[in-house]
């Protein structure tokens, strides 16, 4: 959200953008004790799916809750607030939703258990980020942090500077996106994405932790089992990144993105990557079954 004019809700309200301000004591902005989500809502048949937004709530208080943060909503208020900033923007095209809580003021202490929270959800129109025919991926020389420092499933605004150096080293070598190790040297993740590999018709993803245990990896798992596409968990040593038929990238934001190359080495071909993202565009145009994984904006 660059410098969008929308309407936003915080801590109970729709307001302006220009009127949801925090002071700079805020103790957020000093130590990145944030927890955020990013939901997608999708235009399909004249109105607005959201994709997965319980299990995306859900995630949320199960970030606060690692630190000890409470919000005073319950998930039925917050999922309320997510549609009601959709209309209040009139979002008719595909979006991006921003639903977050932070530590509030709470002077320079660092154990933020019990601290005032401020909660808030924002909008915006928002088409695809990666163009459709793939992105290129480079490993990354930072390792994905392990959860023996920080927890990796609390979806936290800190944890995102391990992401914004692994991205900034992948663009300097002229890459779009990072693909960071584990702390033993296994394929972790992309700084805002899961990774899957496939190898002769069958797909692989690391285990979550440290990477983070992806709603659209766990969606993508779903298909491949209803699919009949045999997926497993497994450490991913680096080198089966060279070696791979595919290799693709799975995330809420992005969707799913085929990688053309990693570390300038192209995968080998093959069907799977095509397939999944296929189901996945008609899953989230309400094509594709599990009525439960989406909500209606305009008619709920
Ligand atoms: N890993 C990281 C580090 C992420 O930021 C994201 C985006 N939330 C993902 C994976 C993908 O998760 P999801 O499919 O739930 O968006």
């Amino acid at each position: 959200a660059q410098s969008l004019r929308m309407i936003v809700w915080m801590d109970g309200r729709t307001m302006p953008d220009s009127e949801a301000r925090v002071p700079i004591t805020t103790h957020a902005i000093h130590y990145g004790t944030s927890a955020f989500e990013g939901v997608r809502a999708y235009a399909a048949g004249g109105d607005l799916l959201v994709f997965r937004l319980a299990d995306h709530l859900a995630r949320l208080r199960r970030s606060a809750r690692t630190y000890g943060l409470e919000y005073g909503y319950d998930d039925s208020q917050l999922a309320g607030a997510v549609l009601e900033v959709c209309r209040a923007n009139g979002l008719r095209a595909d979006s991006y939703v921003r639903p977050f809580c932070f530590a509030g003021e709470h002077g320079i202490k660092l154990d933020v258990s019990g601290a005032r929270v401020v909660t808030a959800v924002m909008a915006f129109e928002m088409g695809e980020i990666y163009p459709r025919g793939g992105i290129t991926a480079c490993v990354s020389s930072w390792a994905k942090f392990s959860d023996r420092s920080t927890p990796t499933q609390a979806k936290m605004g800190g944890n995102y500077l391990n992401s914004a150096m692994a991205a900034a080293e992948a663009r300097r070598a002229g890459c779009d996106e990072a693909i960071l190790l584990d702390m033993s040297g296994n394929v972790s993740e992309a700084s805002g994405e899961n990774v899957f590999v496939a190898r002769g018709g069958r797909l692989f993803t690391p285990p979550a932790s440290p990477a983070l245990e992806g709603i659209t990896r766990d969606t993508v798992l779903r298909l491949a089992a209803e699919a009949g596409i045999p997926a497993s968990v497994s450490d991913i040593p680096r080198s089966a990144l060279y070696s791979a038929d595919e290799v693709f990238l799975t995330g809420t934001a992005t969707g799913i993105v085929p990688v053309l190359s990693v570390d300038g080495v192209r995968p080998g071909g093959g069907p799977l990557c095509g397939k999944i993202a296929g189901m996945y565009s008609e899953l989230v145009a309400g094509r594709g079954g599990h009525p439960e994984w989406l909500t209606a904006v305009y008619r709920p």
